[in-house]
């Protein structure tokens, strides 16, 4: 995924890239929805990226880092509430190895503002003394949570609210289906925040839980699976999950049939969803649906059949 405006910022990080001369350690921070995690994602594919112009989005070590599955790239996310010691040590163990692939390794610390104080401190004696060939970023809303002498030994990038212009734009090219006059009005209330203006659209179109699932598929987010499974827990009953997923269903029928070249007016997600799976596995996640609606009808509790489908997606995700 692209990173939005923040030219300046993309600018100075193209600079560091192309010359080789990264920081060893980077904070992003900013607020929720913002794209900060994009903007490590586009950071991290650039430093394990071997061609000359990095990130060049077609190595080998690009694609891997897109489909979160570059084995040079860590990720650390809260266990539970709070980022714990032990996940930092064995961090640390990992970035004290050589990079199997990748000119450098690289650990993304998502919601590194809750590590506990003992992960901070671990934390801070592997930027005292980090290995030559790593890079480490630290994802966080509140920079003001990280320890002094953390945030001195770290580049930091701020990153900026979005012109409204942009934003609007943005909407246009992702949500087909929506009006000019939706995307202005959300654009307007987003204060400049991708993400928020996401959520306005997706509010106003009612549940769309369908949507939002597909969404979240074409995002390979396990986070927002979840998220979306613990709603749907609370909110929904047998007969609409049952609807939702026969509609999901059908976006997974077309997009199969998208790639297998028949011509139609396939809409903008069923496009998606087939250039982010492979074949087998958008048929997996057909089955997967057929088998859910059978469950639905035989009367399976709403929780279990969320559940499972909530673990299966993610299964496809992270494959
Ligand atoms: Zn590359």
């Amino acid at each position: 995924m692209k990173v939005i405006g923040n030219q300046a910022l993309l600018e100075q990080i193209g600079e560091a890239v192309k010359n080789r001369r990264m920081f060893h350690a980077c904070i992003i921070s900013g607020p929720r929805g913002i794209g900060k995690k994009t903007l490590a994602k586009h950071i991290a594919t650039a430093a394990v990226c071997t061609e000359v112009q990095p990130p060049c989005g077609r190595c080998s070590g690009c694609l891997k880092s897109e489909k979160d599955i570059h084995p040079d790239i860590d990720h650390v996310k809260p266990d539970g509430t709070e980022i714990k010691v032990n996940q930092i040590r064995s961090l640390r163990a990992s970035l004290y190895t050589l990079p199997n692939e990748a000119p450098c390794r690289v650990a993304v610390i998502e919601n590194a503002d809750c590590m506990n104080v003992n992960a901070q401190n671990a934390m801070l004696t592997i930027l005292e003394e980090p290995p030559s060939s790593v890079i480490i970023l630290l994802i966080c809303e509140n920079e003001s949570e990280l320890l002094p002498t953390i945030r001195s030994r770290c580049v930091h990038y701020r990153m900026q609210p979005l012109p409204e212009e942009i934003i609007k734009d943005e909407l246009l090219r992702r949500k087909s289906g929506i009006s000019a006059d939706e995307a202005v009005n959300a654009a307007k209330k987003s204060d400049g925040i991708l993400g928020r203006a996401l959520e306005i659209i997706e509010a106003a179109a009612g549940d769309g839980y369908d949507c939002q699932i597909i969404e979240a598929l074409c995002e390979r987010s396990v986070e927002r699976l979840i998220t979306l499974a613990a709603t749907l827990e609370k909110e929904a009953n047998r007969d609409n999950l049952c609807d939702m997923i026969r509609s999901v269903q059908k976006t997974m029928g077309n997009a199969a049939a998208f790639q297998a070249g028949k011509s139609d007016n396939w809409s903008a997600d069923e496009r998606r969803l087939a250039s982010v799976y492979d074949k087998k596995a958008i048929i997996r996640m057909y089955q997967l649906c057929t088998a859910l609606i059978g469950y639905c009808e035989a009367n399976v509790g709403v929780g279990h059949i969320v559940g499972a489908f909530a673990s299966m997606l993610s299964e496809e995700v992270n494959r």
